[in-house]
């Protein structure tokens, strides 16, 4: 049977632990969140009925600041799913230093069955449920798959209903007029392409190479634009309807464009069109999975021709995938660094909010820099030196950062 998404997530603390030389008794606090809320949320259907929801939150670490993360509506969100991803924050927020611990939330429910103000009436009763276990000091969430700026909206509302106060900073994301921060929607694209560039720099690599990308959401096109406006060729991009392969290279904004006339990514000039799965598999020198988990699996790993993997979707490859692409050579940027740029930038959103002082586009992204930039460095030249992936590298990073803030509360 295949390991869990949490089980995969304590086996690669503990081989970090392990091939890094901490002590292994460090590992215990990282192995179990601090705490979990869980509960059923009443929600008011449309037909005047009342309809229970399952809803969750993993608050992991907060040894480092607050605990941090988004709220995932779906199906297939459980409680053990958002172990792994509150796990997984809390070592993001480490790898680029910023003082934040790990938090996620969940409700299991399919949102495309709910109307609108169902959707609304599940959003305040997720912070309900919460009651005060969130706050600005306190536990931030934040979007994630399905949920969106609207939806932070109104359980910024709700909370502040609830307590009485003005608290903008209690959850991030927000839309602008409510507080959010300028800069956020590119934040996560921005952040690959500043780690992309470290790595062509570190390894001495001064020609532009070809890229394919899947997934062309906000994500994908924000990289694909900034890679193409520096000169690499993106011959390759995808969305769940199709990819499109076009040797010459594609404008990411022409392709964009096609999508919000209504058209498809096919009907590009000259675009072969191409599956998800032959996208992965293409002869480029840098892949970039930006849409789901678990696509570069054990089955295909062997199948990737590109030397160069940034990871901007959060988990696309497997563990199992993981050791056959070290195997043959190929440098994996892991999630918890090439993504890393939108928490990062979540954070400015709060700190934006504490101090009622806002700031422009070009600032937000010009304070981002050096933080990828020193995440980068220090999670290469951890991998360099303890001769471990990439990945192991920022989990140490991680882990030393996490483990020292343990060590100076007394709590290892
Ligand atoms: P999005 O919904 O804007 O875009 C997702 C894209 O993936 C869309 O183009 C969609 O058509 C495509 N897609 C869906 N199913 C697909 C499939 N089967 N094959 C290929 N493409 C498919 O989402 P996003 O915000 O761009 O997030 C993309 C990934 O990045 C997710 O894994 C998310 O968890 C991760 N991520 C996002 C952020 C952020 O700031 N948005 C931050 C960190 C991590």
């Amino acid at each position: 049977m295949q390991n869990t998404p949490f089980e995969n997530y304590k086996k690669r603390v503990l081989s970090t632990m392990e091939k890094s030389g901490m002590p292994k008794e460090y590992a215990t606090p990282f192995l179990e969140p601090e705490n979990i809320v869980e509960g059923n949320i009443d929600v008011k259907m449309d037909d005047g009925s009342t309809k229970k929801f399952k809803g969750y939150r993993v608050q992991y670490n907060s040894a480092r600041g607050p605990y941090k993360g988004g709220i995932r509506f779906h199906q297939d969100a459980d409680l053990d799913e958002v172990k792994a991803l509150a796990a997984l924050m809390a070592i993001k927020c480490a790898v680029v230093g910023i003082p934040m611990g790990g938090g996620k939330g969940g409700v299991t429910v399919n949102p495309k069955e709910l109307s609108k103000k169902e959707i609304e009436n599940l959003s305040r009763g997720w912070v309900r449920l919460m009651g005060d276990n969130i706050g600005v000091d306190k536990d931030i969430p934040a979007p994630d798959v399905n949920t969106t700026p609207e939806i932070m909206g109104y359980m910024l509302d709700e909370f502040e209903k609830i307590n009485k106060r003005n608290e903008p900073g209690m959850i991030t994301g927000k839309p602008l007029a409510l507080g959010g921060s300028q800069g956020r929607t590119p934040a996560t694209g921005q952040g690959g392409f500043y780690v992309l560039e470290s790595l062509m720099k570190a390894l001495g690599k001064k020609e532009k190479g070809t890229i394919a990308i899947q997934g062309f959401g906000n994500v994908g096109y924000y990289f694909a634009r900034l890679v193409h406006d520096a000169g690499y060729k993106v011959v390759a991009v995808s969305d769940s309807k199709e990819g499109i392969y076009v040797p010459g290279g594609i404008d990411p904004v022409a392709a964009e464009n096609l999508k919000s006339s209504g058209k498809r990514l096919s009907d590009y000039d000259g675009a072969q069109v191409i599956t998800n799965e032959e996208l992965l598999e293409l002869d480029v020198d840098i892949l970039v999975p930006a849409a789901l988990d678990n696509q570069i699996r054990e089955d295909n790993a062997k199948n990737i021709k590109a030397m160069f993997i940034i990871e901007l979707a959060n988990g696309p490859i497997t563990p199992e995938a993981d050791v056959i692409l070290e195997n043959a050579g190929v440098i994996v940027v892991p999630d918890v660094l090439a993504n890393a740029g939108g928490v990062t930038v979540s954070y400015f959103e709060w700190v934006q909010n504490r101090s009622q002082f806002y700031w422009t586009e070009e600032e937000v992204l010009a304070k981002l820099k050096p933080i990828m930039d020193d995440a980068f460095e220090k999670v290469f030249i951890a991998s360099k030196e303890k001769e471990i992936s990439m990945r192991e590298g920022a989990f140490y990073v991680a882990l030393e950062r996490l483990v020292e803030s343990m060590k100076l509360r007394g709590r290892i």
